[in-house]
């Protein structure tokens, strides 16, 4: 049995009878840049997350981009990124000429470490963004704690964590700015590119809508030197009707990870660790194995396919050589790039699928 990492076809299919509708009507209105439907999925999607506000933008690297201009993040300041992020995290600083600097995550969660953030703060400090990886709440509170404390912005990449709660909470709403991608194979995806904000600060919120539409709310008035970053009303139809499915999808989700946590708890693999307070939503499985290399081998041969997610950690890619950080800065991230695995994992997989991808991990640990 062949096992795809991610086949985002089936998801179509599930709701095909409820897109194929919307979409068409979306077509013959004549509208195609914002307007109603724009305006209704940003109302769905601030209510979902419990904020006040939601700017839908073009893809979630100009979600944080828009936030951290809105933010007033100019060239030479300092924002603290996670070491084992996605690079849009770094990139997006890098486009306001503001320098990441890389602050290490937990073993045990791979999300930013709370305790190490203080130690990376110079009076240049003007932001933090922790990201919440996998799909796993990062811990806000002692994150908004130091914030505070040091007068820094908080923006959130909740790129991989539509629906995830923090203490019960849906995040979208702690930091000063979260920022969203709503990438074809993100938990809550487009088809194509899409993004958002959302905020409960009605200033910051303005000044994105502002951003987004060549720094304009009125029509050949620039209040400020903007971009053209709009969500459009095909992709917010679309959205709209898979923001109904979420919950259930993502608790589809939760349900081959719990399966994966019990069943594959004897392989000697290192398996997601998810603290009390947290509510994941399963974006990716992630293990970590000292053998993965192989591991990943001997799966694609048994049919599996599996990703690694990230293979190469930003700080030693060549985009950001001329920050001249050098192999063995920030170990833990190179560790997690030498030994995470993520396993198929999506609301569409059968029993059958995940009862193939357990029996084959357990078959290659066991040799
Ligand atoms: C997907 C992703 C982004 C970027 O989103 P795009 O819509 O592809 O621009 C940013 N941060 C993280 C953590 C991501 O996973």
């Amino acid at each position: 049995m062949k096992v795809p990492f991610l086949d985002l076809a089936p998801a179509y299919a599930e709701l095909q009878a409820e897109l194929e509708p919307a979409i068409l009507d979306s077509l013959r209105s004549g509208w195609y840049i914002g307007g109603k439907d724009v305006e209704a999925f940003e109302a769905d999607y601030s209510h979902f997350v419990g904020a006040q506000h939601c700017i839908g933008v073009a893809n979630g690297l100009d979600a944080l981009r828009l936030a951290l201009v809105a933010l007033g993040i100019r060239p030479g300041d300092e924002v603290i990124v996670p070491s084992n992020t996605f690079i849009a995290t770094w990139l997006a600083v890098s486009q306001c000429e503001a320098v990441p600097v890389p602050v290490e995550p937990l073993e045990s969660t791979c999300n930013l470490d709370p305790t190490r953030i203080e130690s990376a703060i110079t009076p240049r400090t003007r932001a933090i963004i922790p990201v919440h990886l996998y799909g796993q709440p990062a811990d806000l509170d002692p994150i908004l704690e130091i914030a505070r404390r040091h007068s820094l912005f908080v923006l959130e990449d909740a790129a991989q964590s539509q629906g995830a709660r923090y203490k019960g909470q849906p995040i979208g709403g702690h930091g000063d700015l979260v920022a969203w991608s709503f990438y074809p194979g993100k938990n809550l995806g487009a088809f194509g590119d899409a993004g958002a904000v959302t905020t409960n600060n009605a200033e910051l919120a303005e000044r994105i809508r502002a951003l987004r539409n060549y720094g304009s709310t009125t029509k050949y008035v620039h209040r400020m030197r903007g971009f053209n970053s709009r969500l459009d009303p095909v992709q917010a139809v679309s959205l709209g009707v898979k923001l109904r499915r979420l919950p259930e999808w993502n608790a589809r989700r939760t349900a081959i990870a719990e399966r994966y946590q019990t069943e594959l708890a004897e392989t000697g693999l290192l398996l997601p660790q998810v603290p009390s307070w947290a509510d994941p939503v399963w974006h990716l499985y992630v293990i970590r194995s000292a053998r993965r290399d192989l591991l990943q081998s001997r799966l694609l041969d048994a049919g599996i396919g599996t990703q690694i997610h990230y293979p190469i950690p930003p700080h030693l890619q060549d985009a950001y050589r001329d920050l001249g950080w050098k192999e063995g800065q920030f170990p833990i991230a190179e560790r997690m790039a030498t030994t995470v695995l993520s396993l198929p994992m999506g609301p569409q997989m059968d029993e059958g699928s995940v009862d193939a991808v357990i029996a084959a991990v357990r078959a290659v640990t066991r040799e």
